[in-house]
């Protein structure tokens, strides 16, 4: 496995990869494993809960998300595990329903480390991909932290920039800055 260069909205050689519309992929295809490994742990490294292939500088309908365990405190002071981390591989995924109703985001993305803004998103919404073998999934209703990764990540795969979806500017600011970056913060 090997940690790959995350690109940045903020370099303009970067930023034409991130802009670019990604190409489906045609399924199997076996070099992807490899990248999917690279992906997970560029993106633990960065300490984020989501990573789409364009940000790696690879502009194809591939993206990452995982959801960081769960842990509560014990009366001693040690931490045990309440849940699993989720880990999920979307290739080719397609939102094909969505709430309808919004919600404001403090938003943050690993390809402009540090910044955060609010962003509009649906409450929850319903998604399509397949699997590395190809096979067909869909995920139903996701909503909280996983809703608002798909949905980051998939504008990713479109070209999307969150700072574009970001209504009112004056709310992006660098909050390296403010404080020190907390690591449950999301970014993706
Ligand atoms: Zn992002």
């Amino acid at each position: 496995m090997a940690i790959r260069r995350i690109l940045r909205i903020d370099d303009a050689e970067d930023r034409k990869i991130l802009k670019m519309q990604c190409r489906p992929v045609k399924l199997p295809d076996r070099n992807l494993k490899q990248l999917v490994a690279d992906m997970f742990e560029t993106m633990h490294a960065a300490n984020g809960v989501g990573l789409a292939a364009p940000q790696v500088g690879i502009p194809i309908q591939l993206c990452i998300i995982e959801i960081p365990a769960e842990y509560e405190e014990r009366p001693d002071g040690s931490l045990v595990e309440v849940a699993p981390a989720e880990p999920y591989v979307l290739i080719n995924p397609r939102i094909v329903k969505m709430s309808g109703e919004e919600v404001m985001r403090d938003e943050g993305c690993l390809s402009l480390p540090g910044w955060y803004g609010m962003v509009p998103r649906q409450t929850w919404v319903t998604v399509e991909f397949q699997d590395l073998s190809g096979k067909h999934h869909r995920l139903r209703r996701a909503d909280g932290l996983l809703g608002w990764a798909i949905q980051h990540e998939v504008d990713h795969l479109n070209g999307i920039l969150f700072t574009e979806r970001i209504r009112d500017l004056s709310t992006l600011r660098d909050i390296t800055k403010e404080r020190e970056p907390q690591p449950a913060e999301a970014q993706g």
